[in-house]
């Protein structure tokens, strides 16, 4: 954890150079950076965060009323499962807010979040094993019933007051089943919400990685936007366009060959275009 957070730290340092370089109106500016960071945030319209939610307030009903201090006496089984619901839920959180300048920050505490869901299904699982039940099959009357109530898709403004609003609505409308006061309908049925909220997240999981295989992340904003800058800069510093294509051209130092360590004019419309010119201070 300690590493991304140490590269962020250094690429905000980077953007603070970037910033200085811009010459936009302070609106662009914005626009600009919003475009580098990308979006971010988004947790309260997926549907992934919507069932975890219930989950973990069906968690805490289901520990008060099925572990006394007789059968969980130093508390382990109920810490662990409202922790693991817990720990689902922030993780969510936190992967969203850092979806912006990390998508393997994003992966990473999403798959966290998977994890704790699988982790909590396991204690459901053992609860009804160990009180001589058997899970409900996936297709028996009351998965089936269970299954016909919808989770509503959240699309109202991204405030705490609004999504407490729409949360307890949802609660309520799930209510019979999760938290139920028969402790057998209650587990079944927590863990087919479980089950969803896992394939939800792993679809999630798989739509962010190929955003990131096709456009990059915050690295790849952050070089090109850099590029960009001094490209425009350069022009306004009278540097040459190119022979071939007419681009503005962008000062290189040859690595190899007889010139190698001697400055050139190279196109920035490179690997496309290969035109160079010699480099002279007034690129002439
Ligand atoms: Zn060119």
């Amino acid at each position: 954890m300690v590493q991304p957070v140490s590269r962020l730290m250094s690429c905000i340092h980077c953007f603070a150079s970037l910033v200085s370089c811009l010459t936009p109106s302070p609106k662009h500016k914005v626009l600009l950076m919003t475009e580098i960071i990308g979006a971010y945030g988004g947790y309260r319209r997926t549907m992934s965060f919507g069932f975890t939610c219930l989950i973990y307030h069906a968690t805490e009903i289901f520990c008060q009323r099925n572990y006394s201090y007789q059968n969980d006496a130093l508390g382990k089984t109920v810490g662990q499962m409202i922790g693991a619901a817990r720990s689902a839920r922030q993780n969510i959180v936190e992967g969203s807010s850092r979806a912006g300048t990390s998508k393997e920050t994003e992966l990473r505490l999403y798959d966290v979040a998977k994890g704790s869901l699988e982790e909590l299904a396991g204690d459901y699982e053992a609860f009804l094993v160990g009180h001589g039940e058997i899970p409900w099959a996936e297709n028996s009357p009351q998965a089936l019933a269970l299954l016909s109530l919808t989770l509503d898709r959240y699309t109202g403004p991204l405030t705490r007051h609004d999504y407490g609003e729409y949360i307890v609505k949802m609660r309520n409308r799930f209510t019979s089943f999760l938290e139920a006061e028969n402790p057998v309908v209650a587990a079944n049925s927590i863990l087919i919400v479980i089950d969803q909220a896992c394939k939800l997240l792993h679809r999630q999981m798989a739509g962010i990685a190929e955003t990131f295989r096709e456009e990059g992340g915050f690295s790849e904003r952050m070089s090109k936007a850099r590029l960009e800058i001094r490209d425009t800069q350069a022009v306004s510093q009278g540097v040459p366009n190119c022979p071939k294509c007419g681009k503005p051209m962008r000062k290189m130092v040859a690595h190899k060959g007889r010139n190698a360590g001697n400055p050139f004019w190279s196109c920035t419309g490179y690997p496309v275009c290969n035109g160079t010119r010699n480099f002279t201070k007034e690129g002439n």
